[in-house]
């Protein structure tokens, strides 16, 4: 066989160098040792079941046989773009993990555990792969390493399979080594949300999207992070050293001195500006020409809470109430959910908390809603199913909860505004305000004193049928929150967390731009308060444009707002107007990008 050279070429170039890119989520440079998520994770305990139990196992092994899959399935088809040697080596041990997970006798030795020995699937799993790989090592054959990469294939997919079968959006960090740099497969909004900031130095996967809610969570941790890094965790080993630049999307494998040299040089400027955008902290975010721009904060999880009070936010624009509901098997009640929204309310000091209803459907993962305590179906097609509000008016009883806790902590600790999610129709924002008044009824029935004026709610505008209804749905609501990272997905019909047509997802594209152009004029002509809080809001670089088309409320990640308070402070709004106009006559995505990053506060642009 021919792989085995290959393979010992390529064991030596394991040692050297290696430059992976991806795409930049930002927050910094990170130089630590690889911690690989995607490594087994300490053998799952040994588990026996009943017989009543033999079914669930047979379908959990087939549901993780399908998961597996899949995944193997997609490393194959991105071989293609890694260098020929790459995909020598690769495509055949790829090949070879396919074959086990159709029929192999792997598999059918699992299931026959489960069944006869009565195990747990894992358990099953982790046995017959086990006794395969004896078996091939006993062999009588004089290519003795060709057996134990045989054996090690095996085992391989077994831990693979072991890991979909364990593996629940309770995965736990708490193992990851200080200063760790974590790579993985994928990460979920729900894994992320575990990441302790304070101890992983940067996060890098194959999988992801620039404006997916993992790429969304890394940035408001402000973890250096790379996503969409095709062959890295391949090409890693535990305990490699690691050079990552989360700004410019690169992550060096086992870096030579010339690499540390620029890795190090890049964490000591990014540390520099940091403390230089630290001290626009207290200066007004007004233009040169006197146009006040409010910069608020988006809020994934309370962590995050230091840091927005570090970069001076004018209030929070989008508090995102995914996080309460996230790796946990029950939903929260009224009270957890009040303590929650009240530490919020009460660290922003009397500065407005737009709160954003649950925001259920597509990548987000909420096991209580998918196969838990109040099970939810989103078809086959879930970023255009019961996703958001939808799901709210379906089960009006969560959103009872969350308006009863909401409204209280409106009544009690500071003011709030109501935000919700995925609207595509004014009755939608109607139905949602009958709710919230029966809910405010029955507080006041329960004695809790509410104002006679409940607090505004909103809507956000994040599909084009909403942009352009925006006229209409503003007769129902009270602000509008233009959700670009949603609106570019649904305009272009690019996932915003799929790394195969991640080339596709452009905010920048015209029809994105006049979609968001529709919905601020609507807005400014019926007087109704408007903000930008999609991921576009944080990119300074956006900000004459974004400033150009009307907007003057931006909502972005906490980390953002001083170098778009930076930028606020040296413009002038007719030259903003100026290259708006200009922006909007381009048709070509090319083009507008061009405009942008050529634009010069203070130059006739
Ligand atoms: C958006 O879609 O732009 C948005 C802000 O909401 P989310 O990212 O939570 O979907
Ligand atoms: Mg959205």
């Amino acid at each position: 066989m021919k792989t085995e050279p290959t393979r010992r070429t390529s064991a030596a170039k394991r040692a050297q160098e290696a430059v992976f890119r991806g795409i930049p989520i930002g927050a910094g440079v990170a130089i630590g040792t690889v911690f690989d998520t995607t490594e087994a994770p300490a053998e799952a305990p040994r588990r026996n079941i009943s017989p009543p139990e033999v079914e669930a196992e047979r379908q959990s092994l087939a549901r993780a046989v399908a998961i597996s899959r899949k995944q193997v399935g997609k490393l194959r088809n991105r071989l293609s773009i890694l260098p020929e040697e790459a995909q020598e080596e690769l495509a055949p041990l790829l090949d070879a993990y396919l074959m086990m997970l159709a029929d192999s006798r792997l598999l059918r030795g699992a299931r026959k555990r489960i069944e006869t020995e009565l195990l747990a699937a894992e358990t099953a799993v982790h046995d017959e792969a086990e006794a395969i790989a004896a078996i091939i090592l006993t062999a009588k054959d004089d290519d003795k390493a060709g057996l134990r990469r045989r054996a090690s294939e095996v085992r391989e997919i077994g831990r693979r399979l072991t890991r979909n079968l364990t593996q629940n959006p309770f995965r736990s960090f708490k193992d990851v080594p200080e200063g760790a740099i974590l790579l993985a497969d994928e990460l979920t909004p729900a894994d992320a949300a575990l990441l302790d900031p304070s101890r992983i130095a940067g996060v890098a996967t194959e999988e992801g999207g620039a404006d997916g809610h993992t790429a969304i969570m890394l940035r408001a941790l402000g973890i250096p992070s790379v996503l969409g890094c095709h062959g890295l965790t391949e090409a890693a080993q535990p305990g490699d050293h690691v050079v990552l630049d989360g700004t410019a999307g690169t992550v060096v494998l086992r870096p030579g001195p010339e690499a540390l040299v620029v890795g190090k040089a890049a964490l000591a400027a990014f540390a520099r500006e940091r403390v230089k955008l630290g001290k626009l902290r207290r200066l007004p975010s007004e233009t040169t020409d006197g146009e006040l721009v409010e910069l608020q904060a988006n809020l994934e999880i309370p962590a995050e809470l230091p840091l927005i009070a570090q970069a001076g936010a004018q209030g929070i624009g989008l508090l995102r109430t995914e996080f309460l509901f996230m790796n946990r098997e029950d939903l929260p009640d009224e009270d957890a959910q009040y303590v929650s929204y009240a530490q919020v309310v009460a660290a922003m000091a009397g500065d407005s908390v737009t709160i954003r209803v649950l925001d259920w459907g597509g990548e987000k993962d909420i096991q209580a809603l998918a196969d838990g305590v109040a099970p939810l179906h989103t078809g086959p097609n879930p970023a255009l199913g019961l996703r958001g509000i939808r799901m709210l008016l379906k089960r009006p009883e969560l959103l009872e909860v969350q308006f009863a806790a909401i409204l209280r902590v409106g009544a009690e600790v500071g003011p709030v505004r109501i935000l919700l999610p995925m609207v595509t129709v004014p009755d939608e924002v109607a139905q949602a305000r009958e709710i919230m008044e029966r809910v405010a009824r029955r507080l006041r029935r329960r004695g809790v004193t509410l104002p006679e004026k409940l607090p505004p709610l909103g809507a956000m505008i994040e599909t084009p049928g909403a942009a352009l209804a925006a006229d209409a749905i503003a007769l129902e609501a009270d602000f509008f929150a233009i959700g670009t990272n949603d609106l570019a997905m649904y305009t272009l019909a690019v996932d915003r967390a799929e790394v195969e047509v991640a080339h596709l997802y452009d905010p920048l594209h015209p029809a994105v731009l006049r979609l968001v152009q529709f919905a601020t004029e609507a807005a400014l002509r019926l007087r109704l308060p408007v903000s930008l809080c999609g991921e576009m809001a944080g990119n300074a670089r956006l900000t004459p444009l974004l400033l150009g088309l009307g907007l003057r409320t931006l909502s972005m990640n906490a980390s953002a707002i001083p170098r778009v308070k930076q930028v606020v402070r040296g413009l002038d709004i007719g030259d903003c107007a100026r290259l708006a106009r200009r922006v909007m006559e381009q048709v070509e995505p090319r083009r507008i990008a061009e405009l942008v990053e050529g634009f010069v506060p203070g130059a006739r642009n």
